[in-house]
């Protein structure tokens, strides 16, 4: 037998780390003379929930859109699902609420939500969504009629519409009241008890604490630190 071929025995079963959802390392952002994200390592693994924690302008939303191939960094690397972030088999299975984004106003809630399941193709149904969100009573109301919570609401249902397994959530609570935003972390916490793997940027410690099981700090487009929300706390 070659000396190549690897032996296992049962007293010797390897523990398998959880695979990596997301890889990126040395992930650079440069926007003329500033440099909004600076040589970013990051690893995260399948069914982490991992906050990026920072003050505006640290980099979070710039850190997020490229991990999702929205923007092209400056230099470094990114794998999403051992592919790139704009291969269409990583696109599957990724979803996300930006800060910038918005139905198109004309739309019923319904509507709007019907269109983005049908681009995936393992969707969840109307109304599992609708209820996720907290809309099942505003089903049919106009999108550019919802208030800014309400359409914040909306965004969540747009992310997880397609039963994604990775999900990326930036400032995802900004425009919430305190019941709505109670409400939401239930809802995070459902989906993480369903292994999803959760990217979500805040500038709240308190939120990053109730929902992380990681807090990736960062300051200026570097990381600063990065351990559990205790640890976090600590420092
Ligand atoms: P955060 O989401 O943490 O508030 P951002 O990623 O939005 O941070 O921004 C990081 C830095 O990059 C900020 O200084 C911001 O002004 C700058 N920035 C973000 N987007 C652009 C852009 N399109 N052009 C120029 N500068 C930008
Ligand atoms: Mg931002």
């Amino acid at each position: 037998m070659p000396s190549t071929t690897p032996t296992t025995s049962a007293a010797t079963v390897p523990v398998r780390p959880r695979p990596a959802v997301i890889v990126a390392a040395g992930l650079t952002k440069r926007y003329g003379d500033l440099v909004a994200v600076d040589g970013l390592d990051l690893a995260i693994g399948q069914g982490d929930i991992v906050a990026i924690l920072g003050p505006n302008g640290a980099g979070k939303s710039t850190t997020i859109e490229m991990l999702l191939g929205l923007r092209t960094p400056t230099r470094g690397t990114i794998r999403v699902f051992d592919a790139e972030p704009n291969a269409k088999a990583t696109r599957a299975r990724v979803g996300a609420m930006l800060q910038e984004s918005h139905a198109p106003e004309t739309l019923t809630v319904a509507e709007a939500v019907d269109l983005v399941r049908h681009y995936y193709p393992v969707a969840l149904s109307l109304d599992d969504i609708l209820g996720r969100a907290d809309l099942l009573d505003k089903r049919s109301s106009r999108v550019g009629q919802l208030s800014g919570g309400q359409q914040q609401r909306l965004n969540f249902a747009l992310a997880i519409a397609g039963d994604p397994d990775l999900l990326f959530l930036d400032e995802p609570t900004a425009a919430l009241d305190v019941s709505a935003r109670l409400m939401f972390w239930e809802q995070v916490r459902g989906l993480a008890a369903q292994g999803k793997t959760i990217l979500f940027s805040t500038h709240n410690l308190a939120e990053a604490d109730a929902l992380a099981d990681r807090v990736v700090v960062i300051s200026h487009g570097r990381i600063v630190a990065d351990g559990t929300p205790a640890q976090i706390k600590a420092t």
